[in-house]
């Protein structure tokens, strides 16, 4: 039974960032995702564009070649694909990592079809699996998603969308120019100054000519079968509604971090405990990469800045031996 030097959670950008720098380093590895290669990116909504230009997003140097300002989805899938195929790695996809148990140095991690043995596990399990939900009543109705994907199935509805950050705004636009109704409500007094500089005039006009409606200051109250009700800063207020789309955000998968027996500390972030120049965490050979160590602060990281945890891991595995 193969002892791996390496056992990395996720294949998203980072987690194969990670398994191409062991590979570098002659050490051996396996990476396990509980979905398909980039999982996270394969469920973005389909006609997303990233804000982040293609060198930013680059792993190993291997260039991004786009001819747009900005890559899309469709490519940033086809780039890691091709980018995983060429170094070979050694993938286990639609396999959920769920536990593991650390007898002497090594882990002995259980997913959903097999047992596996590592010296070190990296920990690369992004934030996009956990919607933060409203906890609203109607919110578990059919209509009600938290995720978005392609705006022609919301032609001539009546679609409630909430958050005012980069996936609501998208959505937002991509619907009403599909012929949707889009009301906006958003519990700020502003549009997110997150929301893509290119984007941000667009979304401003059509709320100034009122081909958008928005509710500022405001919050979904209660989601019914044909209708909503919208508390705003004076009323409360009920449309009529075919679907709602909450877009507000997501987060780590914190119930996993915290049966790994990382810590996590009982304020606002919740970053899981790690050393944030080995990424190790409080267990030895644990470690955490990519987007997953900002905890709830989903803004502190990306793949742009997350890249380096690639190398900084293998350095700190490299000193140990
Ligand atoms: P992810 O890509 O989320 O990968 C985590 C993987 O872990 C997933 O494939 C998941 O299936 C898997 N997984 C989770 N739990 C388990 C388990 N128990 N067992 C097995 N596998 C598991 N960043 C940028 O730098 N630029 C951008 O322009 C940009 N745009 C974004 C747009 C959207 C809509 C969103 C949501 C994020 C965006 N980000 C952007 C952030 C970006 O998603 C992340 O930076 C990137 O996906 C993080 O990579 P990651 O490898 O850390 O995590």
């Amino acid at each position: 039974h193969t002892v791996y030097d390496v056992l990395i959670i996720g294949a998203g950008p980072i987690g194969i960032a990670c398994a191409i720098a062991a590979k570098n380093n002659h050490l051996s590895h396996l990476i396990v995702d509980k979905g398909c290669l980039v999982n996270s990116l394969y469920n973005y909504p389909t006609n997303m564009t990233f804000f982040s230009s293609s060198e930013r997003l680059e792993i190993e140097e291997i260039p991004f070649v786009t001819t747009n300002p900005k890559p899309k989805r469709a490519e940033a899938l086809e780039y890691y694909r091709r980018v995983h195929d060429k170094f070979n790695l050694n993938t286990k996809l639609f396999e959920e990592v769920l536990s593991y148990q650390k007898q002497g140095e090594i882990f002995h991690i259980q997913t959903s079809k097999n047992q596996y043995k590592a010296r070190n596990i990296i920990v690369a399990t992004g934030f996009y699996d956990i919607p933060i939900y409203l906890n609203i009543p109607g919110e578990d109705l059919p209509k009600v998603s938290h995720y978005y994907n392609d705006p022609h199935y919301y032609a001539g509805q009546n679609v409630v969308i909430v958050g005012a950050s980069n996936s609501s705004i998208d959505a937002a636009l991509e619907t009403y120019r599909k012929g949707a109704k889009v009301t906006l409500v958003i519990r700020g007094t502003d549009i997110s100054h997150r929301v893509k500089y290119w984007v941000r005039p667009d979304i401003m006009n059509r709320i100034a000519e009122g081909s958008i409606t928005v509710y500022f200051e405001s919050q979904l109250k209660e989601i019914l079968s044909d209708k909503v009700v919208i508390s705003t800063k004076n009323t409360e207020i009920t449309i009529a509604n075919d679907f709602v789309l909450t877009l507000t955000g997501y987060r780590p998968n914190f119930e996993l971090l915290k049966k790994f027996q990382i810590n996590i500390p009982d304020d606002d972030d919740m970053i899981p405990e790690h050393d944030l120049n080995t990424m190790e965490t409080n267990i030895k050979g644990l470690y955490l990469a990519g987007v997953v160590c900002g905890g709830l602060n989903t803004h502190l990281w990306f793949i742009e800045n997350s890249r380096v945890h690639a190398k900084m891991i293998m350095e700190s595995i490299l000193a140990k031996s």
